[in-house]
């Protein structure tokens, strides 16, 4: 890799000279440019004005006596680029002259006073391996220039090495199964989510890719609906699955143990009201459908005649609850209603919905008169 970076050696009438570089280092007094061998460069020399310069010659670089122009020059100053390659031939710990002589356009030489030891070091830096484990990253064994910073496999710095190469990846931790989690048997570490190692004998959620996948015994759960138990999210309970994926979603759903209430894909146990699912509506008992109810129930739809659970929408008449008698209308209660309505007992005088057991006497109805006692026609 050619890699140019410009030192600078500003040749003020051949009097001060300045050098600005990175990690490089130049000694005033000695005259000395540290460098290393890992990198070509571009020595970037700036002199007097224009006319007095034609040229200057490099000798004992390593690629031998290099004769540079000016690459560019104003009325006050004037810039040569010469490429000097410590990379090439020099010996670790070499050293070496570069004589910088400059001439005007007549070739006659204007000094000599500028000649500078370049000293090729190799002074790298061991950092040892460390093992990677599956809770911190290692690295290989590996050397740094203290010159240029570069990294290196080997001490003689021929295979450089990137800094994604100083870092090996985390180990994969060693999941066992743990109840309805996961153990790491290596670091301790307890999870049920993106485990990619060992799954056998695991019951309960994983989650991948963002969902939240159920296995029963190892074995992703092949149902095509479920209500299985588990943990989510670090929260324990029963959950709606739909082909083994958590499905949140509001609906009455199935398992071996009954029809369960399941709000926002979790089964919600304490949940009493009238349910809907994709087979009708059904009522519920502490979160579970409750198939031996027979009477009247509300949810946020209103009061509900139920049959063996569940509403029929079939069901018009007088029929009881806990709270009294009612007359319901495809199931319905309906509270506006007043008249007369009957069942297998007999016809009641009905005030807003419910039987009125406390009449007594006439009742007139479509036009008829009737006679009521304690809310029966007589
Ligand atoms: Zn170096
Ligand atoms: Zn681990």
């Amino acid at each position: 890799m050619n890699k140019l970076i410009s030192v600078f050696l500003a040749l003020l009438m051949l009097l001060g000279i300045s050098v600005s570089a990175l990690a490089w280092t130049y000694d005033a007094d000695s005259k000395t440019l540290t460098v290393c061998p890992h990198e070509d460069i571009t020595l970037t020399v700036e002199g007097p004005a224009a006319a007095s310069f034609a040229q200057i010659t490099v000798t004992g670089s390593a690629e031998g006596n290099t004769t540079a122009k000016p690459s560019s020059a104003s009325d006050s100053k004037t810039v040569f680029k010469v490429p000097f390659s410590a990379s090439k031939g020099a010996a670790d710990g070499s050293a070496f002259k570069v004589t910088f002589q400059y001439y005007d356009a007549d070739k006659q030489d204007l000094g000599k006073d500028a000649t500078y030891t370049v000293r090729v070091v190799d002074n790298m830096k061991q950092t040892a391996a460390v093992a990677a484990t599956c809770t911190s990253v290692g690295n290989p064994n590996y050397y740094t220039c203290s010159i240029c910073g570069k990294h290196f496999a080997d001490v003689a710095g021929k295979q450089a090495l990137s800094s994604k190469d100083l870092v090996t990846e985390k180990t994969d931790h060693h999941w066992v199964a743990n109840g309805v989690q996961f153990k790491c048997s290596l670091c301790g570490a307890i999870t049920t989510e993106n485990v990619s190692g060992k799954t056998d004998n695991f019951t309960g959620f994983m989650k991948k890719d963002g969902k939240y996948i159920y296995y029963v015994n190892g074995n992703r759960s092949s149902a095509s609906s479920d209500v299985v138990y588990g943990t989510i999210n670090g929260s324990t309970g029963w959950y709606y699955i739909e082909k083994g994926v958590f499905t949140k979603t509001t609906t009455i759903a199935k398992n071996a143990h009954g029809w369960w209430r399941i709000e926002n894909g979790k089964v919600n146990f304490k949940y009493n009201g009238i349910g809907h699912n994709g087979y009708g509506w059904w009522k519920c008992k502490n979160g579970k459908v409750d198939f031996s109810y027979n009477g009247i129930a509300h949810n946020e739809n209103g009061w509900w005649k139920c049959s063996n659970g569940r509403v029929t929408f079939k069901e018009t008449g007088v029929y009881k609850n806990e709270n009294g008698w009612w007359f319901c209308e495809h199931s319905k209660v309906k509270f506006n209603y007043n008249g007369l309505a009957s069942n297998q007992f007999g016809t009641w005088v009905i005030k807003n919905g419910k039987v009125n057991f406390k009449y007594n006497g006439k009742y007139r109805y479509n036009k008829v008169n009737f006679t009521v006692k304690n809310g029966k026609v007589v």
